[in-house]
């Protein structure tokens, strides 16, 4: 799967993703009707996403197997995405990392005191776990890639393992995170589920997907081939909801960035939005890839991804 002739079938614009897939229900809902929302990607490659018209959960269809997806991350998605064929996470990738590190941690705010039991899914190249620590809590990251993992450990000291399943079954914690993960599973809400389970009493459980309602650029550039899920705040909500979590009244909420915690008998249930699937495919309405390379509106997106990956690579230096 890692070939090269594997990894430029992953590049050459409006061609197909070298993947079979199979078809699945919604995740939160059980709906199979949908609305197809998208057919190209940021990459201007053909990767249909539909919304589900049960509850507006946006989904990559044909589903990538599990097979197929973990053979993805193996080979193609560093590489693909952010450039990093070397053994250490590139310059940029820790400038926002870090930069990232510090905006959860003053959302987290009191959450993080000294002695905090705080669990990091999807921990990357470490800089949540310092940040964390830092401030005395017990960090304790999880990730699945080998790289990522090893610079997070000898970086930052970082006690970091591959999977969930690895910790102590009766582990449990003061504070969860989940930055950008969920979008890339098959399963969200089992996992929100599992999490939710690790939560000590008391406990909150950040978690942050993209936004697929942004606003700012143009529809198919909020599409990736990593990201298999799409949500939106009713949607990152409803999930959060089925796995028995509700927003947290006294953290500051941005779309979908949000801290929840043990849904109360008070809180108001999260239910599916019916007409959501309808709202997303109008707002996400597909431009058709030649009409957008004569408009010329993708320069403007290019220039700033790339400014911002300059900015990146040279900031604190
Ligand atoms: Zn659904």
């Amino acid at each position: 799967m890692s070939s090269p002739l594997h990894l430029v079938r992953h590049a050459v614009p409006f061609t197909r993703y070298p993947y079979r897939g199979e078809g699945m229900a919604c995740n939160l809902c059980g709906e199979s009707e949908t609305l197809t929302v998208a057919e190209t990607d940021r990459r201007l490659k053909r990767l249909r996403s539909v919304a589900c018209t049960g509850c507006g959960l946006i989904r990559t269809d044909p589903m990538p197997s599990a097979a197929e997806l973990d053979a993805y991350y193996a080979s193609a998605y560093r590489a693909a995405y952010q450039f990093a064929l070397g053994r250490r996470p590139p310059r940029h990738h820790l400038n926002r990392s870090r930069r990232e590190a510090g905006f959860r941690a003053a959302l987290l705010g009191p959450a993080l005191r000294p002695g905090a039991r705080v669990l990091d899914v999807g921990s990357g190249s470490g800089e949540f776990l310092a940040a964390a620590r830092a401030r005395g809590c017990d960090a304790t990251g999880i990730e699945p890639g080998r790289t990522y993992a090893a610079y997070a450990r000898a970086e930052h000291g970082a006690r970091v393992l591959d999977r969930l399943d690895a910790l102590p079954p009766d582990a449990a914690f003061d504070v969860v995170t989940a930055h950008h993960v969920l979008e890339h599973l098959r399963d969200p809400v089992d996992t929100l589920a599992r999490l939710a389970g690790r939560l000590a009493p008391g406990g909150v459980l950040y978690a942050a997907v993209p936004n697929m309602a942004a606003t700012g650029k143009p529809p198919h550039e909020r599409f990736h081939f990593a990201h298999v899920h799409g949500f939106v705040r009713q949607t990152l909500d409803a999930a959060a909801g089925r796995a028995g979590l509700a927003p947290h009244p006294d953290y500051r909420r941005e779309d979908t960035t949000a801290v929840y915690r043990h849904a109360a008998a008070s809180d108001a249930p999260c239910r599916p939005e019916p007409g959501l699937a309808q709202t997303l495919a109008a707002a996400l309405a597909p431009v058709r890839p030649g009409a957008y390379l004569a408009s010329g509106a993708w320069l403007g997106p290019m220039v700033r991804r790339n400014a911002k990956a300059i900015r990146d690579t040279f900031a604190g230096r």
